[in-house]
Formats: C-alpha cells, sequence, structure tokens
C-alpha cells in the first residue's frame, strides 16, 4: 500500500497506482456480504479504513460501528415519532421540529386537517428550542423595529425576532427566533411559561408565536400569494372568498351556508370563516405543487391556436392571458367564531366584499381600483418590510386585474344564498351576473 516515490514519479503514482489501490479497498465476498448489502449503511460512519484500522482489512464490517448505526436509526426514528411533525397549508409543508417532544395534544385539533405524512415540494422547517440563549455581547445586526411585543433586526441576510417586554426598563426576552433570508428556516427558543405550555398541549400556533400569519404571510409573499380576511369556502366545486373586516358578516355567511349545504341548496366545504389564502400559481414554472402540476396538466391539454398553447384564463378556465396561471383559494386555521376549518383548496371563482344592509343583492364590481382598495384594506400583514410591500402589491394588482369581484349586500334571513348560488353558476360558466 505504499508507493517509494524515490523508485518511481508523482505522475505514476497518481495516474497508476493509487486508482489501482480501488480494487483492494473495495469490493470482495467479505463486503459484498456485509457493508455492502447493508440496509442501515446510511446510518453508518463505516468506510474502508476504518475496516482497515480495526480489522486489518479495507472490506470488514466493524462490530461497533454497526451498534453505533443501530442507535443511530433508533435515534432518526424516535425523533420522527416524538419530535416531528408536518403540517401542510397552501401549498407548503410546515416541518415542525422540537426539543420537547410532541404528542397527538400537543396541537390544537384545528390543524388535525392540516397534517401531512411527510414533507413536500415546497418544506419549509421550524426547529423549537426550550431555553433561552445568552445574546449578551452578541452583535444582532440592524434593528428593523421595535415595538413590544416585538424587536427585530437583521444580521448577514438573517432575520433575529426578539419578544420583548412592553415595559421599556424590563430587558427580558420571552422567546428569540432566527429566520434565514427567505424565512424557510427557523430556529425558536422559548422561555420556561411557553415551555409549559407546549407540555400542557393544546397550542394554538405552529411557531408560538400570537399567530402563525407572521411566519406564513411573509412566506406567501415569495409564492404569488397573500392572505385576506375573508370567510372561505368551496360551493359546488368553486372557491368563493367573502371578504370583509371584524362584524362585516363573515361567520354570519358562514353559518348561512353551513345550514345552505345542510338543506341541500349546494355543496358545502367551509374553509375558514375569518382568514384564508389565495395564492396564484404560474401556467407553466412555479413552485412544484400538485396545484401547479394540475394547472400545467391543464394548459398542456388545452387547444392550441397557430401552433401555440392555449393559456386558460386563471379563474373561468376559459379564453387566455398573459402569463397565464390558476388562483386557488385554501383554508386556514385561523378561524372566528365557527370553529370548522379545512386544508382543502379549489379554484378561486368569485370574490365578494360582504355589507350588511337590508337587502340581499350581489352585484358585480368592475372599478379596479376600488377592488385593489377593498383587498388592500383586508389584506393580513407580517411585520412589513418593504420587500414584502412591494411583492403583495403586485399580488393584490394582479388579483384586482383578474378575479370576478361583486359587492355582497345581505340580512339574515338567508335569501343570500340563492343569490350566492347563482353567482357560482354564472362565474363558473364565465359569463357575468347582472
Ligand atoms: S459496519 Fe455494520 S452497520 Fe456499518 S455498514 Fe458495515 S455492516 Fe452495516
Amino acid at each position: 500500500m505504499r508507493y517509494d516515490l524515490r523508485q518511481g514519479t508523482v505522475r505514476e503514482a497518481w495516474e497508476t497506482f493509487i486508482p489501482a489501490l480501488a480494487d483492494k479497498v473495495h469490493g470482495g465476498a467479505e463486503y459484498a456480504e456485509n457493508c455492502g448489502a447493508c440496509d442501515n449503511r446510511k446510518n453508518c460512519r463505516w468506510c474502508p479504513v476504518y475496516g482497515w484500522l480495526e480489522n486489518g482489512r479495507f472490506s470488514a464490517p466493524v462490530a461497533h460501528l454497526c451498534e453505533v448505526a443501530k442507535e443511530n436509526k433508533m435515534f432518526k426514528e424516535n425523533w420522527q415519532a416524538q419530535h416531528r411533525r408536518y403540517y401542510r397549508i397552501a401549498g407548503i409543508t410546515i416541518q415542525v421540529d422540537s426539543d420537547l417532544p410532541i404528542d397527538d395534544q400537543t396541537f390544537h385539533p384545528k390543524f388535525t386537517s392540516f397534517r401531512a405524512d411527510g414533507p413536500g415540494a415546497d418544506t419549509v422547517t421550524i426547529r423549537h428550542h426550550f431555553g433561552m440563549p445568552d445574546l449578551a455581547g452578541k452583535d444582532l445586526g440592524r434593528e428593523l423595529y421595535r415595538k413590544p411585543p416585538w424587536a427585530i433586526s437583521r444580521q448577514n441576510g438573517s432575520y433575529i425576532y426578539l419578544g420583548i417586554s412592553p415595559q421599556a426598563d424590563d430587558p427580558s426576552l420571552h422567546r428569540v427566533a432566527t429566520f434565514n433570508a427567505d424565512h424557510t428556516r427557523g430556529r425558536i427558543y422559548n422561555d420556561d411559561v411557553r415551555g409549559d405550555s407546549w407540555r400542557k398541549g393544546d397550542v394554538h400556533s405552529l411557531t408560538m408565536f400570537p399567530s402563525d400569519q407572521i411566519l406564513i404571510a411573509r412566506l406567501l409573499a415569495d409564492r404569488r400569494g397573500c392572505y385576506l380576511h375573508s370567510a372561505g369556502a368551496i360551493l359546488n366545486g368553486a372557491g368563493v372568498l367573502f371578504v370583509g373586516h371584524s362584524e362585516a358578516g363573515k361567520s354570519t355567511t358562514t353559518n348561512m351556508l353551513i345550514e345552505a349545504g345542510a338543506r341541500g341548496d349546494m355543496e358545502v366545504e367551509i374553509l375558514c370563516d375569518d382568514r384564508n389564502i389565495v395564492r396564484k400559481y404560474p401556467a407553466a414554472n412555479g413552485i412544484p405543487s400538485p396545484q401547479a402540476a394540475e394547472a400545467q396538466k391543464h394548459i398542456s391539454s388545452s387547444s392550441t391556436r397557430e401552433g401555440h398553447k392555449r393559456i386558460p384564463s386563471p379563474l373561468t378556465g376559459e379564453g387566455e392571458g398573459e402569463g397565464g396561471g390558476e388562483w386557488r383559494v385554501y383554508g386556514t386555521w385561523s378561524h372566528g367564531d365557527v370553529p370548522l376549518v379545512s386544508a382543502n383548496d379549489a379554484p378561486l371563482r368569485a370574490i365578494c366584499f360582504i355589507e350588511q344592509a337590508n337587502e340581499n343583492s350581489i352585484t358585480p364590481l368592475t372599478d379596479r381600483k376600488e377592488i385593489t382598495r377593498r383587498l388592500l384594506a383586508c389584506v393580513i400583514k407580517p411585520f412589513v418590510t418593504a420587500d414584502w410591500w412591494e411583492k403583495t402589491l403586485d399580488v393584490i394588482g394582479e388579483l384586482s386585474n383578474e378575479a370576478p369581484c361583486y359587492v355582497m349586500r345581505f340580512d339574515k334571513t338567508g335569501e343570500i344564498v340563492g343569490e350566492i348560488n347563482s353567482v357560482i353558476g354564472s362565474a363558473v360558466h364565465g359569463s357575468t351576473v347582472g
């Protein structure tokens, strides 16, 4: 195994001698029967040098590494089962890892329908630690925001969130979170109070922030999506948003739809009565997702004209538009009075701006400036930064240009359901509602 340079050349050593050693290091019956066929190899640190050092043979398995590999496998399986969960919202999978165990009681039941079996094409990871880091003397970078309960700074492209006290003279922190630039990887350090909450269970947010929207609204801006203050439902297969502020009647509308579904007036699946997500999937290239793939299949099967693929309208599936794509509506776990939520999604067919009144009517709204104004008033914001606003303004601009929008005035008699039914029928068939 030694090459004497006094007897040869560097070139011969490099080009002939060393490659020839490969046959001595790899292969052979011993390797093939043991490490070469080992189904635990990915958990093992074995390499031919270990074999040589421990047993004098490059192909020999190493008994203590076999033991370590078994422990490693058990640790990983235990971590997957006891310390990791996946949740999927708006095509984004959130992998939650925690130093404390996660069981079926850790998170509130509202998360149940969002649970996923494993990572998706677009997976974001957050890791919970319980115990606060020592930040004394640490450079936290440039402070971007300070208003209790948060101070946010940026350093080397990463974001640092400090949970600060409302008392100006209290320097204690209740949590610290760090995220990479696009917020796809985060570490969250929780104090003892939050550690106790975790152990008690029924936790209402995956991040243990007051709301997961702080994270998800930011992620959506990079994915051509946003949260809207709205009630959302899938009605006869069509995604419909009833947009309005608190007290506008979102929960009332939701309850009317539930009753209409129970009566059999239409097929109703409630997504969420308070916050829903709209997201546009590009017609061709975009973040991989089942929905994007579905949209792509739709485009591929569309008829051609002058040799070009026809791009379906994002909302009706008919006609064509520059860039194309499909808007979809997604439920969230951020509900209001109606604790009914769904992780399901559907193509967006109508946005209704709701107003309580003494009449029941739905009229088309075509003034794009007015639509933009109404949508902007109902966008849910994370900690606003210039780039988030820029991306979200683009999304809202596009949505106002492409979504069929209506003003819905309604009383509490439930008669509005008939109007909604006819709007859905018209939107699906691509006609307007007079
Ligand atoms: S040392 Fe043991 S566990 Fe590791 S690859 Fe070889 S047979 Fe498998």
